[in-house]
């Protein structure tokens, strides 16, 4: 008996466009085997977030020395402020081995070096409706400085500058209606 072969999905977007939430709609709701790479992130921990399962935390020295150990698959410093995230190539071939979906929720420069090394990678930009709805949406999480919303503005307009290079644009106006047009297209993908 033969295990089904994995997928790499990679989920890109803005930062504000609702990824994280859609993305857990996904996995709750998707009869997929999905599974979510842990990225790592000298970046720190937001007040909610856990270590191990929203990011591996590390400090800029752990992250160097696994740089170094070529334990990534790909790493950016993503908003220009020093702080690095990295896809742990691990996650993504024990789940492709035990024939899981990973999905990768990373940045727009960091999907392009996933592409360049796994080219059949399933690639979706969710898009926010437009740049006022992201605004909005950046300023009522309440989370960050004016400062560093202004540069996740600012990236946020580099990166649906590069939306065409998806291969799937899905709209996120309501999460749930999104997470369902995400699981039809990887429903629709299953036996590719
Ligand atoms: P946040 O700081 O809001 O959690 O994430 C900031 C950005 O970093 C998001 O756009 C997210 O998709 C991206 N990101 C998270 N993990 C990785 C990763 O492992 N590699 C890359 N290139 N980007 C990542």
């Amino acid at each position: 008996m033969s295990t089904k072969q994995g997928k790499v999905v990679i989920i890109s977007g803005p930062s504000g466009a609702g990824k994280s939430t859609l993305v857990q709609r996904l996995l709750q709701t998707c009869a997929l085997p999905l599974e979510l790479s842990i990225s790592a992130t000298t970046r720190p921990a937001r007040s909610d977030e856990l270590n191990g399962v929203a990011y591996h935390f590390l400090s800029p020295e752990q992250f160097e020395a696994k740089r170094l150990a070529g334990e990534f698959l790909e790493y950016k410093e993503v908003f220009g402020q020093g702080f690095w995230y990295g896809t742990l190539l691990k996650n993504i071939e024990q789940g492709l081995h035990l024939g899981k979906w990973v999905i990768l929720e990373i940045d727009v420069a960091g999907a392009m070096s996933v592409i360049d090394r796994v080219p059949d990678a399933i690639t979706i930009f969710i898009h926010p409706g437009s740049m006022e709805e992201l605004e909005r949406r950046l300023r009522n999480r309440q989370t960050d400085s004016e400062e560093a919303i202004l540069r996740r503005l600012e990236v946020a307009t580099q990166e649906m500058a590069n939306r065409h290079k998806y291969k799937y644009q899905v709209v996120n106006k309501d999460v749930d209606a999104a997470a369902d047009e995400v699981s039809e297209i990887l429903q629709a993908l299953e036996d590719h």
